[in-house]
């Protein structure tokens, strides 16, 4: 009986941490094969080389010497903050940064794409996530502006749908941040 029990405990917890892993988003990173990223602040699920640090520390950053780098702006900009402050040495960055912004604010200025741009000297894609991590939108290879993730409606987010198609030669619609609400953001 009791080994029975120990049985059915242990098949249990195994459909259970499945359940976890397949809850985990994905870290969709613009190019593949995936350089080693290291994600700040969130659990993705993503290929080998895909490190996610939740709450992460110069020291575990060091010892990943991480290829590129996935995290909300505040984590980021606290990983410029020691790198200029000659605290924290990353000498393997140099594939594009995915920056994160929240959905139901405006994607980030440009302000901040510059910042990044000189802070780190490669290419940011921004993406922006729910609370839990989930996919909202993105930039795409192209960099033209955002597409929706799959089952994402347009109302979810503060973007505007253009009329254009987007370079990167996928025929789903294109969205730029509304020109207004960055006005006020800004
Ligand atoms: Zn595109």
């Amino acid at each position: 009986m009791e080994q029975a029990l120990e049985a059915l405990r242990k098949a249990l917890d195994l459909a259970q941490r499945r359940r976890r892993q397949s809850d985990r988003h994905a870290i969709r990173y613009p190019f593949y094969p995936l350089p080693r990223v290291a994600v700040l602040g969130l659990e993705l699920e993503g290929p080998a080389g895909v490190r996610c640090l939740v709450d992460w520390t110069p020291e575990e950053l060091v010892r990943l010497r991480p290829q590129a780098l996935a995290g909300w702006w505040n984590d980021l900009a606290e990983v410029a903050r020691r790198v200029l402050a000659g605290e924290l040495e990353l000498p393997d960055l140099q594939f594009p940064i995915l920056v994160f912004s929240r959905a139901g604010s405006a994607p980030l200025p440009p302000r901040c794409h510059d910042l990044l741009w000189e802070w780190f000297r490669v290419p940011t894609f921004e993406q922006i996530r729910g609370s839990d991590g989930e996919l909202i939108a993105f930039e795409c290879a192209a960099r033209a502006g955002f597409h929706l993730a799959p089952g994402v409606e347009a109302e979810a987010v503060s973007l505007v749908r253009v009329p254009e198609s987007c370079p990167c030669g996928s025929s789903a619609p294109l969205y730029r941040a509304d020109a207004a609400l960055r006005a006020t953001a800004g």
